[in-house]
């Protein structure tokens, strides 16, 4: 169901006890301004936290837990890895997948992550699935055909009510925690062709009914123009996801 989203991504920072202050203060925030209840905010936090910021996540709101990973494996002889069907048990509804830095320093690729997708999916958890090019992508004008292979290859081997469960992230990777945000335009060009892609793979209802997140270097200045744009539907937030006002300001930027 296409809903606007807003994922915070707080990749290998914080402390426990950081953690939960900032979820306090942004749910005091959230609630004490009464921001659009229909936005649903996703908090992904580190494995070793999940649990805790969980309980400390109002129930039955707006608020739902993500993790930033998964083993594309149930379970066994995996030292160090987590399961899907783990970070589900500890509350997690959501998890992010493909997410750029994964692909690079992890050599996370199209196979692995249909994998990871499919471990995912059958432990009830709903991806987010990210894509998005390098600079040196964008400048030689092979934008579309990057994200078309990813999209085609990583993702669109699910079925229809697998495909139904996930959240495509558009992550341009020269935007990521560089300061340096795609344009209002940008963002729409890409999305609207995601959109495009997945009428294709699937039928014109899935691709109306599929929520696109932006992200790269979004804060609480670019988010409403950003989110104003017809086909994004919320955002992918790294930095600005550890400052509860711009966190804030980002879920009221609607
Ligand atoms: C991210 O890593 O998913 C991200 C969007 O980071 P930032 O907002 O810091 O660019």
């Amino acid at each position: 169901m296409r809903k606007n989203l807003v994922a915070g991504n707080w990749k290998m920072n914080m402390t426990l006890q950081d953690g939960l202050a900032l979820v306090s203060e942004i749910t005091n925030m959230v609630q004490d301004e009464v921001t659009g209840s229909a936005v649903e905010v996703v908090i992904c936090p580190p494995f070793p936290f999940l649990a805790s910021i969980g309980k400390q996540l109002p129930t039955g709101g707006q608020f739902h837990l993500g993790a930033q990973n998964c083993h594309q494996k149930e379970s066994g002889a995996f030292t160090g890895e987590v399961s899907a069907k783990m970070l589900q048990s500890v509350g997690a509804e959501y998890v992010i997948l493909g997410h750029s830095e994964r692909r690079q320093y992890f050599r996370e690729d199209d196979e692995l992550l249909s994998q990871k997708l499919k471990a995912a999916l059958a432990a009830g958890l709903k991806p987010i699935f990210c894509v998005g090019e390098s600079l040196e992508t964008r400048e030689a004008d092979e934008t579309f055909d990057y994200i078309s292979k990813q999209l085609k290859d990583g993702l669109f081997h699910l079925s229809n009510e697998e495909f139904d469960q996930v959240v495509i992230a558009y992550e341009p990777i020269w935007a990521i925690g560089t300061g340096k945000t795609a344009t209002s335009a940008q963002a729409q060009e890409v999305h609207a062709f995601i959109r495009e892609q997945i009428a294709r793979a699937y039928d014109a209802e899935a691709a109306l009914s599929t929520t696109i997140l932006y992200g790269g270097s979004a804060n609480a200045q670019n988010a409403r123009e950003l989110f104003s744009q017809p086909d994004v539907d919320g955002g992918l937030i790294g930095g600005a996801a550890l400052k509860s006002r711009d966190f804030t300001e980002i879920i009221k930027s609607f």
